[in-house]
């Protein structure tokens, strides 16, 4: 049985520690720290009302290597699990490298003054963690993480070559509120302000949101989804070679509401995150705007609808040609019955929990640093019906043009 210390008490967190302690012979111990203690205690005790596990807490700034070095010294986990914020995703790594404990995370690392998604930061700790012995699983979330695997998994059993792969993201949820984000408003806004991008042989760029289709989501309906940029193209990219590649896309619905705000808080400078003065004090309003707007953690009662998201491929199979969808649906109402949290923070939480175990098993091994797709998908597809997230496929007659 192993010991886990879970970095972050927030949406994604509430549902990592729910998911984990129902798991007794695989998360022997749970140790839950951040940066705020009243946020873990509030979750400890939510877990250990529904499942009737003690789940021990503790305080960290993760952003400080030797805090958490210390911190890592006297728990003494078998890994630590990131679910704080990316910044964090660097100083988190540097501590698991000098205490020689596994690492695993669900987004990729950003720098606080650029919003910039790329795994070099990480990858260049490839060689270190292989001299040191231990393994960093990068983004074990639903996307990235699940859409790596259901490639991972596509290119295994039904595909000899792969022209077109399409993230479908869909949340068609209603949360009530005139604008809310779903997971950290930072850093998602962060996400749907930068340039489109995509690859098709080279990388091309886009002005945000400027690209769009409407597709049928099962589970939902008809719901116009836009071109964005998303961490797990850049990996994908890389480990799909083989199969011949030759675009790869990202999409995302959203509401009218929601662009209709975005598009107001851009333009009056609200999502800026550079620092600004204001009456002798420097504030990054991105920052301010995020204490203003509602906690994701908050937003699961009451919450309505599904999301629907997955990955439409196209390619060869025995010469003929095959085109498969390969997605998941889950419901906002019954996530919040199962650990009082919304869809999206369910979506994330639950495989970052299978990825977790898939370590600790080691079903997925190895020193290094890697990407979900590049181990064996079979084990965390099974476990992915087993634990929250069924998935279908099927043969898909909706190309995207
Ligand atoms: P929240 O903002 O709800 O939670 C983040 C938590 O991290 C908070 O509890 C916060 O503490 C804590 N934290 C922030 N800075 C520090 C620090 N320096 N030291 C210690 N703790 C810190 O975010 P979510 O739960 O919605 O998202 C968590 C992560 O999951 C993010 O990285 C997000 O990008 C990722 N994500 C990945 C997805 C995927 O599919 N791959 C989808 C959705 C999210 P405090 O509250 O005290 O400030």
């Amino acid at each position: 049985m192993a010991k886990v210390l879970i970095i972050g008490a927030g949406g994604v967190g509430n549902v990592v520690v729910h998911k984990c302690a129902a798991l007794p012979e695989v998360f022997g111990e749970i140790v839950l720290a951040s940066r705020t203690h009243a946020k873990c205690q509030e979750i400890a005790a939510a877990v250990e009302r529904r499942t009737g596990r003690t789940i021990e807490t503790a305080q960290v700034d993760a952003d400080d290597v030797p805090q958490m070095v210390a911190l890592i010294r006297a728990v003494q986990p078998d890994l630590v699990i990131n679910v704080a914020l990316p910044y964090q995703d660097l100083p988190i790594m540097d501590a698991c490298l000098e205490t020689g404990v596994d690492y695993l995370d669900t987004a990729n690392y950003e720098p606080i003054d650029e919003a910039k998604f790329e795994y070099h930061w990480q990858w260049a700790y490839r060689e270190r963690y292989r001299e040191a012995g231990i393994t960093a699983l990068l983004g074990s979330g639903f996307d990235p993480g699940v859409t790596n695997v259901f490639c991972a998994w596509a290119a295994k059993h039904h595909f000899d070559t792969i022209d077109t792969i399409d993230i479908v993201d869909c949340n068609g949820g209603d949360h009530g509120k005139a604008f809310a984000t779903n997971f950290n408003p930072e850093i998602n806004i962060r996400e749907v302000t930068q340039r489109g991008k995509y690859w098709e042989g080279e990388w091309r760029e886009i002005d945000p949101m400027s690209v769009s289709r409407d597709f049928d989501f099962p589970g939902v309906g008809t719901r116009r989804m836009y071109l964005l940029y998303h961490e797990e193209l850049e990996s994908l990219v890389e480990n799909l070679a083989h199969k011949g590649l030759k675009r790869i896309r990202f999409w995302m619905t959203f509401g009218e509401e929601y662009i209709t705000h975005l598009r107001v808080l851009q333009n009056v400078g609200m999502t800026r995150i550079d620092p600004v003065e204001f009456e002798g004090t420097s504030i990054v309003p991105i920052q301010f705007l995020k204490a203003l707007l509602p906690d994701p953690g908050s937003l699961g009662e009451g919450y309505e609808g599904k999301t629907s998201i997955g990955c439409v491929i196209a390619g060869t199979k025995d010469g003929q040609p095959v085109r498969k969808f390969i997605h998941n649906i889950c419901d906002h109402a019954e996530t919040f019955r199962e650990v009082g949290a919304q869809a999206v923070s369910y979506t994330t939480g639950v495989p970052t929990m299978i990825g977790a175990k898939m370590l600790l098993t080691k079903e997925w091994t190895g020193p290094g640093v890697f990407n979900m797709e590049e181990f064996d998908p079979d084990p965390f597809m099974e476990d992915l019906n087993r634990y929250g997230l069924p998935w279908h496929v099927v043969d898909c007659d909706q190309p995207i043009d």
